[in-house]
């Protein structure tokens, strides 16, 4: 995606990337247009995704990962923007479900979850958001009362992506429902054959069609208590919170992803579109237009590429993480809209990629935490 390799990059990082490629555009490109009218991808894809190593590339070998560093999540994000295939939520799966286990399972619970994970058995999703609760997350109402050897959940969670075919839920959920943050726990969830577990509608959004973003109802779902994230309750808050620069970071890598292709798809229409006798890039608008998008595209890239070098090392910090997320997220919608403009009317049909850019670029400023959101975290370190 890059035009040159980045500093973060290296053979076996580009030898992912051409796989990823090969995958994406063969695999998923040509279903793009069926899963957005099924709003979720063939559940096949996900094993697909697996066997070839696509998913959990930078979980360890031993749990059955790809071994790698974030580097492999970022090509992964960047490569199915380039494919126009965004719809596999492997960021989700990958760079956000697998790294809780990773980083807070017991080892018990890094055997038992990992290797489903990558092969694709299990698809993963994170249920922090419910009805009445978003962005204030101390404030969730799910409920995991231990009773014995279980917990028992009650409560239902909404905007969930991969919520239709996950079948393992990080649930974010009240062990202590008299506490905020201190009694908030992550509870792992298989759905398959879960009790009381059940799903709502797969909800219809404006654009990422074929992501499947749905309700989900716990209704008295007993699990053991071994599915208790890390085994200590009361963690939960501290884990989303340190766990959340990594998620904030893979949609800005996106973010840039996006900018990068839109700019490419609008400099070739306007080159070929002509309006009074001449291509659509020629008028002074479109090239002053095209220069300052050139100009955010290379900005992007220059800080994302610090970002994430800085994160593999283990130095990207919460606020420089916000900055990225809110920042670029911005640049990404208001350059898909200027973008779009000079498409003109072709710009709002779902033929040109340039709609799709657009449609899919909105929620960005909303998951994740809100920009507001993000804006509120940095200014605590000022
Ligand atoms: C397509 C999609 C996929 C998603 N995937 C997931 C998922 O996989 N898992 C999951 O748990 N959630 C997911 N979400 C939910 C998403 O994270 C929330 O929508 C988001 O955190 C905002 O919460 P909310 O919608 O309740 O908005 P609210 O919290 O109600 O916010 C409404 C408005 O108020 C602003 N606001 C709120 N608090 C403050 C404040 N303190 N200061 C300033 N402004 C504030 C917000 O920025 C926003 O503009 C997804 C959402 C979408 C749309």
């Amino acid at each position: 995606m890059p035009a040159t390799r980045p500093a973060w990059s290296d053979d076996d990082v580009e030898a992912f990337r051409d796989l990823a490629r090969s995958f994406l555009e063969k695999e998923c490109a040509p279903n793009e247009e069926r899963w957005g009218a099924q709003q979720h991808v063939d559940r096949e894809i996900w094993n697909k995704a697996g066997e070839l190593g696509l998913l959990c590339p930078s979980i360890p070998t031993e749990y059955g990962g790809g071994g790698g560093t974030f580097a492999l999540e970022a090509v992964m994000a960047e490569e199915q923007i380039r494919a126009n295939a965004p719809s596999l939520g492997t960021a989700v799966h990958s760079t956000i479900v697998a790294h809780y286990i990773n980083s807070y399972g017991t080892e018990e619970q890094k055997k038992r979850w990992l290797p489903g994970l990558a092969s694709g058995a299990f698809v993963g999703a994170v249920a922090m958001t419910e009805p009445g609760t978003g962005s204030d997350l101390q404030n969730v109402k799910t409920k995991a009362i231990k009773t014995g050897g279980e917990y028992v959940i009650d409560g239902s969670k909404t905007f969930i992506s991969n919520g239709l075919l996950a079948n393992l839920v990080i649930t974010v959920a009240k062990t202590d429902p008299d506490n905020a943050a201190a009694g908030i726990s992550l509870i792992v969830v298989e759905t398959d054959g879960a009790e009381g577990f059940s799903r709502g509608r797969v909800l219809k959004k404006i654009g990422q069609h074929g992501q499947d973003t749905s309700e989900l109802y716990f209704d008295g779902v007993r699990v053991p208590v071994d599915n208790l994230l890390g085994g200590v309750e009361g963690q939960g808050f501290v884990q989303l919170m340190q766990q959340l620069a990594q998620e904030r970071l893979v949609l800005a890598v996106a973010a840039v992803a996006a900018i990068e292709e839109t700019l490419a798809v609008t400099v070739k229409y306007t080159k070929e579109r002509e309006a009074f006798g001449k291509p659509v890039f020629n008028f002074q608008n479109t090239k002053f237009k095209l220069a300052e998008v050139a100009t955010t595209a290379k900005i992007a890239r220059v800080f994302i590429d610090d970002c994430i070098t800085k994160h593999i090392a283990g130095e990207l910090d919460i606020p420089t993480a916000s900055m990225a997320k809110w920042w670029l997220t911005e640049q990404q919608c208001r350059v898909a809209d200027e973008c779009l403009q000079l498409f003109g009317g072709y710009g709002y049909m779902e033929e040109y990629p340039i709609s799709k850019l657009f449609t899919d670029s909105r929620v960005q400023k909303i998951y994740g935490g809100t920009n507001e959101i993000m804006k509120e975290i940095i200014s605590r370190f000022l």
